[in-house]
Parts: structure tokens; sequence; C-alpha cells
């Protein structure tokens, strides 16, 4: 043994970074005889510390009202992770430098490498301060609330009324939600004026010209490039925003109005009533394992012991953080899925979402080091966003949620989304762009003005006009823009992917589910498009593929309405 390990991730809950640091250290200074060995123990030690973190962030999020819990979480997240990622940098060069490789490792030591040649001293510091410029950001959105009929209400909560069949109801709550963003805009912008420097600042130590190609390199984007996504968004453009301008010319007709605006894009066309999938717990648990058990025995299982271990958290009640994720225990090697399910048809996507990352855990969890069982976010949503497709034919009774005809409304309104959303995922990935390679991305006016012209490029059949400052603050909303830079084109091509598996799951869905099940368990060992390959589908930027897909879900639509 070259470091004496902690007996598991709850042993070193309380622990600071003066206590974890020297077991790095000794991985840092022991003389390597056996490299597989000397492996074989940091990973472990990744586990172990990994899942501690994970286990401090799972408590915060389940109860953020806990003072303990809420600097517990902290700990780790701002003072131990960044300087443990100094570390690894330090471990991964050793490892790169003895010139160790052993098969299904090339993929991780091609990201070594990689994280190696970026790293810069200097640049530990802005990091550090773009996390508080990142929970500045947090601080002001999660603060905003609007005042509804006399009752205070945060913005999410107005979702329900975007979907009200009286028309004044739906148009209060969309001017309310814009109006809160507007009010915050140039405390926004001056934010995010901040984190444009920084994040170029962060490019130019690292020798790139701009955010922009520092980011590809940082997400390990190797299997395409900035041209493929202009590409992408050139494709969308000529296929999907045609398609979504047909869609609101269908919802203006069956609404009976002169033009679709912004608040008629959510109301739901096709039944009486809004969908109630389940009204509590255990009804949007028990139909899912018999969804993912009818799909397959094997994932059945899976979310079954998720389920009776106590590793779904999945109920809207007081002091929960917001929002859905399923999240890995390293060191155990079982998912977690957290959510805020309040009986919506949304609550059922989002668990079977969820699930798919989870069976994607469960998949690569043999795999003998970490790192390979983590995977690209490009993988990761492939394996959710597929299962939302495949499971979505047995969500109908007796198996999942819904009588045939409530059914049929759901899968309507889930494919309407995929393109909606594609649309959506175009402007967001191309203003990001145009902000970190223009050089006119510091200026807040020539900003937004950029937002309106790439948003007109791909959101058509709705009428804005009069709501110019309504539909700047859309990007403002986009939190990713914000916190995550550039992450978000991984969503499009993992939807392309998933329609791909959809397109094969018609004429052979066991053949679909084994393909989806060989993917998963690659982990991340083998590049993106091989990823993709095995699950039976490839990664698409161009016009021609994304046009087949999206005539097909046209159709598919079609189909369903009649
Ligand atoms: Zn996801």
């Amino acid at each position: 043994m070259i470091v004496s390990l902690p007996e598991s991730p709850q042993a070193i809950a309380d622990a600071t970074w003066l206590e974890i640091e020297p077991l790095y250290e000794a991985l840092a200074t022991a003389t390597i005889d056996d490299p597989a060995t000397w492996l074989r123990e940091w990973s472990r030690l990744e586990e172990i510390i990994e899942e501690a973190g994970t286990l401090a962030m799972i408590a915060y999020t389940c109860d953020t009202t806990d003072p303990a819990k809420e600097a517990a979480n902290l700990r780790w997240s701002s003072e131990i992770f960044p300087k443990a990622i100094e570390m690894q940098v330090r471990l991964a060069r050793r490892l790169v430098e003895l010139g160790y490789s052993e098969p299904g490792l090339e993929t991780v030591l091609r990201g070594f490498r990689t994280d190696i040649e970026i790293f810069r001293e200097e640049n530990v510091p802005l990091f550090s301060e773009l996390e508080t410029l990142v929970a500045a950001y947090q601080k002001i959105t999660g603060g905003l609330t609007v005042d509804w009929n006399g009752e205070t209400k945060t913005v999410p909560q107005l979702q329900p009324f975007l979907k009200d069949r009286d028309r004044r109801v739906r148009e209060k709550a969309f001017r309310l939600g814009a109006q809160a963003y507007m009010e915050k805009r140039d405390e926004m912008a001056a934010l995010f004026d901040q984190m444009y420097e920084n994040r170029q600042q962060v490019a130019r130590n690292a020798g790139f010209s701009d955010y922009q190609a520092y980011a590809f390199k940082s997400k390990h984007r190797f299997d395409y490039t900035p041209d493929d996504c202009a590409a992408f968004h050139r494709a969308v453009e000529a296929t999907v925003a045609p398609a979504v301008a047909r869609l609101m010319e269908h919802r203006r007709q069956r609404l009976g109005i002169d033009t679709v605006r912004p608040w008629d894009t959510q109301v739901e066309l096709e039944g009486a009533r809004p969908l109630k999938p389940f009204s509590d717990v255990a009804g949007l648990v028990e139909p899912a394992r018999r969804v993912f058990n009818s799909l397959d025995p094997e994932l059945g299982a899976q979310f079954n012991r998720m389920a009776d271990e106590g590793l779904l958290d999945l109920e809207s009640r007081p002091g929960k953080a917001p929002g859905g994720y399923c999240t890995k225990l390293a060191w155990r090697g079982m998912p977690f899925i957290f959510m805020n399910a309040v009986g919506v048809p949304d609550d059922v996507s989002t668990l079977v979402h969820e699930a798919g990352h989870s069976f994607h855990d469960f998949a690569s969890h043999w795999q003998p080091y970490t790192w390979q069982r983590n995977v690209s976010h490009e993988a990761a949503e492939l394996a959710s966003m597929s299962m939302e497709l495949l499971a979505a034919p047995l969500l109908e009774l007796p198996t999942g949620y819904y009588p045939p005809d409530e059914a049929r409304t759901a899968r309507i309104e889930a494919l309407e989304d995929v393109l909606v959303t594609l649309g959506h995922i175009a402007s967001v990935d191309a203003f990001q762009a145009w902000i970190y390679t223009s050089g006119k991305g510091d200026d807040a006016e020539t900003r937004d003005a950029a937002w309106l012209e790439i948003r007109t490029r791909f959101e058509r059949g709705v009428d804005w006009s009069g709501l110019e400052s309504e539909r700047v603050s859309r990007w403002y909303r986009q939190l990713h823009i914000f916190e995550y830079p550039f992450y978000y084109i991984e969503y499009g091509i993992a939807q392309l992917g998933a329609l791909q598996l959809w397109r094969a799951s018609l004429t052979d869905p066991a053949g679909t589910v084994r393909r989806y099940r060989e993917a998963l368990a690659l982990g991340g060992t083998v590049p993106l498009p091989e990823m993709y390959r095995t699950a039976g589908a490839k990664l698409i930027f161009n016009e021609k593929d994304m046009g087949e897909l999206v005539t097909l879900v046209e159709s598919e639509l079609e189909r369903l309405r009649q």
C-alpha cells in the first residue's frame, strides 16, 4: 500500500484540505515500481473523495435550511475540490511521464495529457473568482420573485399559468416572468462583463486566441470543431426552424388566434384538462418500475435497487433545492436521483431522463478505474435522452401512467418539445460562439442586439412584436451561459443521437436496447464517435441527416394528431 486509504467516504466527511492533502502527497512522492498498483490506489482515493463530496452535496440539496449541511457542502465544493484538481494534474503528469498505458486507458490518458497541457498556475485564482461571480448570478436569479394576485411566487412557480386555458392569465404570467429578469438586466450584464474578461484572460494565459478555443480543449471536444457547430446551426436553420414554424401555424389554427404570441406556445392543444400522471411519490415510482422492467428486465432490476435502497429523493418539499439531477456514489458504485416532483408530466420525463443517466452508471461500473467510468456530456445525454424516447411508448397504462388518449397527448408534447428545444440549443450555442469570438462580446448593448439577431434565425412562427426587451431577457435566464460556458451543443448532439436510436427501435426494439446497453458499458474508454456507433448512431451536424430526423418527428406528430 502506497497510501493508507480512509476506510469509507463517511470516514472523511468532516475532513479539511489539510487532512486530505497528505493522501495525494503520498501518491505524488511514492516510488512507483508498478504503475498499475499505483494507479489503482489513486483511483480508489478519488472514489472515496468524490463520494464524500457528493454525499455532502446530496445532504445539502435535500435540506438547504440546515447551516451545517450548507457549510459542509461549501467546504467540499470551494475548498477541497479546487485544490484536489491541482493535485490531480500533478499525479496525471507523473503517469504520463512514465509513459504507462494499458488497454482501455487510451482515452483517459488523452484527457490527462490535455488537462496537463492547458493547466496554468495563474488561472487557479481566476477560476475561484469565477466561482464567486457565478454565486452572485445565482443569488440574483434565486431571489427573483413576482407578485401573483397578492401572492409572492418564484418565476418557476409561474410555469403552470403559462399553460392556462385563459389567454389573459398566460400573458400576465409571461410578462411578469420576463419583467423580473428585465429589472435585473443591468446588474446581470455587469456580472457577465466580468465573467467575459475573466474567461478571455484564462484562455490567453493558456496560450489560446479566445475562450472558445480554450473551451473546446478543456471540455475534451476531440471529435468536433467550432466549424462543425456552425454547420449544426445552419442545419437547424434549414430544417428545424421551418418545422417549428409549422408547429406554430398548427397551434395558431387550433387556438383560433391571429398570431402566436410568446404566451401561447405552451398551452395544451389536445386534452380537455391538464394531464395529472400521479398524485404521490409511490404513484411516480411504481409505474416507473413496470416501465423499465418491461423495456429490459435488467434495467428494471437496477431501478428497483435504487428505489429499494433509498437512492431516490423525488418529491418536492420545503427546504429542498430546486431542479433535478442524477449523481453517482463513486465508491459504492451506485447512482442517486434527486428531483422536485409535483405531479405534472414533466416529472415523469425527468425521472425517465435521470434514470437513463443512472443506467449509464450501472453499466460502466465494471470498468476498473474511476476515470474510465466518467463519461462526456455528449455520451451522458445520449443515455438519458434515448431513454426518454425508448420508454415513451410504455408510459401508457397498464404499464405506465396515462390512459390511451392522455398518453397520446403526452407524446405529442414531448415530440414538439424535441423540435423547439433544438432551435433553442442552436440559439444558445451560436450566441456563445459570437460572444467569445466576435471581438464585441464585452459590450452589453451589442450583446443583446446580437442575441436578437441570432434568435430570429432559429425561432420562427412566434410573434414577438413590441416585446424586444422580453425577448432579450431570455438569454439572461439561460444559466449555462453564465455558469457553464459552451455547455449546450452537447444536448443537441445527443438529441439527434437519441432520435437515431428511436428510429432504429421502430423496427428493432430489442436490438436497440441491447446496443444501448453495450454503448453505456463502454463508459469513457472509447472516443465519442465509437460510443455513438456502438449505440447505432452517429454525430450529426449536417442538413441532410438532421432533415431526415425532423421529417420523422413531424410524421409521427401527424400520425398522433389523427
Ligand atoms: Zn441529463
